[in-house]
């Protein structure tokens, strides 16, 4: 059954006319044409073009993920769109369309699932509308069948252009200007899905020229990106963080992406390295920019390490943008409102949230819902930035062992910090996302 495979890593050169046609209504309304040919066409043929139309679908509605839950007697397909799961098909499963068979070849899989629990991770390229499509599986054995996640990576989406990434022309400056240190250390931070990947791929292409050489280290290895080295960790094998990084370093880099720092020998070697000449972009986990630090002091970091290596640090998040097709103009808070929402606040910041909110000249948007957001009433996403850049204040702070709230109010007060929050707001103002949204992200700082 050579065909199985037959499109399986296209090279990016593919002709166009492999596309499918203007895909037109919903995916449920594709599958019920589908399923109408249904004995005059051979299953096999009926399963490539149902896989087909899931991934031009996916990438029509800037899907980031596809999942495929083939139990029992009926077909479910939901897509994560602007980070929200929703139902795109429920329906009876044909079971002469061997649909998990077809994306399990082209994950490069067995065509049946294994019999005994195995981890199955596999990738593959589509071109659809003209663009290369990357797309990992990963099948996950439920009690009631199996389930395919499909993580689709379209780089029109991800916006890997530093530009594109949502930082204001301040930040913009500011960053560009950190990131072209010739050594040092750059923190990221953010829950899952804050899009801190995005940012440091968007950081190293916009540094990366032939002439340095960018390694990186990463678990798992998101996107492949020209003129770079990029390594997949893997703690069976005995590559870890760790390892990973000691061997890079013999490889003579100049810029280090490490994807995670979250043990004392990586964060260790990493702030080193950062030390004797390199450059090195990384992630950490905490909920805001300024508590690295204290995440750093608690992995046994020495204070003086942090203070000479680290260059700053970020915290971001993901908002969804407004729908431009249905959105309306919204009235400012009350004064009420405001001061209710900022009294369990540090009262500095509290009092910048709320002239920020209340000064006048915003024009703030309500979402509402039409077909075109398919009634959510948003439509894509743009990141929320918390940039803190180290300066001689916060390096004092540092090595004199200070909370991480002190690091925070310096970072406001002589940094020109700007915390998540904040920046939220000045997106709302501007009416590219609401107060809600803002709200929303930020409340669960994790
Ligand atoms: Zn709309």
């Amino acid at each position: 059954m050579a065909f199985w495979g037959n499109d399986k890593q296209e090279d990016g050169k593919t002709p166009i006319q492999q596309q499918q046609p203007v895909l037109t209504g919903s995916l449920e309304d594709s599958y019920n044409e589908l399923v109408k040919v249904k004995g005059r066409t051979p299953g096999i043929d009926l399963a490539i073009r149902l896989s087909d139309l899931i991934l031009d679908h996916a990438v029509k509605e800037r899907s980031s993920d596809v999942h495929i839950e083939s139990q029992g007697a009926n077909l479910r397909v939901r897509f994560r769109v602007d980070g929200i799961l929703q139902d795109m098909l429920n329906s009876p499963k044909n079971s002469d369309i061997p649909l998990t068979q077809r994306i399990r070849v082209l994950a490069g899989f067995d065509p049946e699932p294994p019999t005994s629990f195995r981890n199955e991770e596999g990738r593959f390229q589509k071109i659809i509308a003209g663009r290369a499509i990357q797309v990992r599986v990963s099948s996950f054995p439920t009690v009631n069948g199996e389930k395919l996640v499909l993580r689709v990576l379209d780089r029109q989406q991800l916006g890997l252009d530093i530009e594109q990434l949502g930082l204001d022309p301040e930040a913009m400056v500011i960053i560009k200007k950190v990131i072209r240190n010739p050594y040092g250390i750059f923190f990221i931070t953010g829950s899952t899905g804050s899009g801190k990947t995005t940012s440091l791929y968007a950081i190293l292409k916009n540094i990366s020229t032939p002439m340095i050489n960018v390694i990186t280290l990463e678990d798992p290895v998101e996107y492949r990106l020209e003129g770079l080295n990029q390594a997949q960790i893997s703690a069976k094998t005995g590559f870890t963080w760790a390892e990973g990084l000691r061997t890079i370093l013999r490889q003579d880099p100049d810029v280090i992406m490490v994807g995670e720092i979250r043990d004392y020998e990586s964060a260790e070697i990493s702030l080193r390295s950062a030390l004797t000449g390199h450059l090195l972009f990384t992630t950490i986990h905490t909920i805001n920019a300024p508590s690295i630090i204290e995440r750093l002091f608690e992995m046994g970091i020495p204070p003086f390490l942090i203070a000479s290596s680290m260059l700053g640090a970020m915290s971001q998040r993901l908002v969804r943008k407004v729908c431009p097709h249905c959105s309306q103009k919204a009235t400012p808070p009350s004064e009420a409102v405001v001061n209710e929402f900022i009294k369990n606040m540090d009262p500095t910041e509290g009092k910048i949230i709320k002239e920020l909110i209340l000064k006048p000249g915003a024009t703030y948007k309500i979402e509402k819902g039409c077909p075109e957001c398919r009634n959510t009433g948003y439509m894509g996403r743009t990141g929320i930035f918390e940039l803190m850049i180290m300066n001689e204040e916060i390096r004092k702070q540092v090595l004199d062992h200070a909370p991480t709230d002190l690091i925070k109010r310096t970072g406001v007060q002589t940094g020109k910090m700007r915390t998540l929050l904040m920046d939220g707001i000045l997106k709302a103002r501007t009416g590219v996302t609401t107060l809600s949204e803002v709200i929303r992200v930020t409340a669960t700082m994790v």
